[in-house]
């Protein structure tokens, strides 16, 4: 499962974080997930919680959702996006993606 990679990573992150900062319990995981990201955010919550271990036993994993928005190479128009392809509205060209694809830890909280 494409998640589980992803959590993998994630979590080697906040262990190797952890442990250079000396920590003995990571508390939480903060995430930021682009709505375009083409990620599952109920299977990353699944797959952290199957994942944790160690110093990440009891950690919490804290999502959130950045909304997709694009823009119009054709006639500049801006607009939110929900779906990764998207026809602009005035002139039906394909909206290039500008924001929502994001999938990084932004912060951990540790003791
Ligand atoms: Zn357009």
């Amino acid at each position: 499962m494409h998640e589980m990679t992803i959590v993998a990573n994630i979590l080697e992150i906040a262990h190797r974080q952890a442990a250079a900062a000396d920590a003995v319990r990571i508390n939480r995981v903060v995430l930021d997930v682009g709505k375009l990201a083409g990620v599952e955010v109920e299977a990353l919550r699944f797959c952290f919680e199957a994942a944790r271990s160690g110093l990440s036993a009891a950690a919490e994993l804290d999502i959130r959702e950045l909304s997709g928005h694009g823009r119009c190479p054709g006639c500049g128009l801006t607009a939110s996006m929900n779906e990764p392809i998207a026809l602009c509205e005035a002139c039906g060209c394909v909206m290039e993606i500008s924001g929502g694809r994001e999938l990084s830890v932004v912060s951990l909280n540790i003791d």
